[in-house]
């Protein structure tokens, strides 16, 4: 209801007496993302570094065999981030196996490691991308039992008893293991690195070719991204695209 109530404000406000497919899916996106800030000047520097941190994301993920399918790329600033990359399960997940989040490590680590490479200097925006990562590790580590040496043992038990809410960490271990543990997570976390520099470095021209897209188009597509990964991509494909696409929802009335 939310969403098509978004689509129909969307329609009207671009004088269209019908919700059209492009609206609903305007309308997914700004419900699930918060909303487009095309007003906000983004200024040349800032696009630049985005389109390069977030191809670096699409990459890693198109590159690794256990990623999410990338669903879409995107520079325009939406909520609060500058610009994101989208990746949408085939089938609804309830759980990820050890292989594939190793592989979201390393795309999660994808946008700043292209930073590093092609814009020589590394962003705050990529804070939110390693708290992540970091977060994800110690699960690994801590409460999935993913690495060898820790075993699978729980080590962070959360205990919320009092009905509160936020539960507290109750420290069930020793110094020692609490030192192995952050041995495990920071070898998680600079694998993950590795893999994403190795990836990234062996596709230099896809990310340039990617980037400079995203820095023309401002999103790509599910196809795109596929099209400039195998080759395939025809710039003059996809403004021919877009042109007819504006064209149609000009004229044609749903
Ligand atoms: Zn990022």
């Amino acid at each position: 209801m939310n969403i098509l109530n978004e689509a129909a404000l969307l329609a009207a406000r671009k004088g269209r007496g019908a919700v059209t497919g492009h609206d609903t899916l305007e309308a997914c996106d700004k419900v699930r993302y918060g909303k487009e800030r095309k007003s906000l000047e983004m200024g040349e520097k800032d696009k630049f570094h985005t389109a390069y941190h977030e191809s670096g994301h699409a990459i890693v993920g198109l590159v690794v065999d256990h990623a999410d399918p990338v669903e879409k790329v995107t520079i325009i600033p939406r909520g609060m981030s500058l610009g994101a990359t989208y990746f949408v399960p085939e089938t609804n997940r309830l759980s990820y196996w050890r292989k594939e989040l190793i592989d979201r490590l390393a795309v999660l680590m994808g946008g700043r490691v292209a930073e590093d490479i092609f814009v020589g200097d590394i962003s705050s925006g990529a804070q939110m991308d390693i708290s992540q990562a970091t977060e994800l590790a110690r699960s690994m580590v801590c409460q999935w039992g993913m690495t060898e040496s820790l075993g699978p043992v729980a080590y962070d038990e959360r205990t919320d008893s009092t009905g509160y809410g936020a539960g507290q960490n109750s420290k069930n271990y020793s110094d020692e293991t609490a030192k192995n543990i952050d041995k495990e997570v920071r070898n998680l976390l600079d694998q993950a690195n590795k893999e994403a520099v190795k990836i990234i470095t062996e596709n230099k021209d896809k990310m340039v070719l990617m980037s400079e897209m995203l820095l023309e188009f401002e999103v790509l597509d599910k196809e795109d991204v596929v099209a400039i990964m195998d080759g395939s991509w025809d710039p003059e494909y996809k403004r021919k695209k877009l042109k007819d696409l504006t064209e149609a929802h000009r004229t044609m009335p749903p």
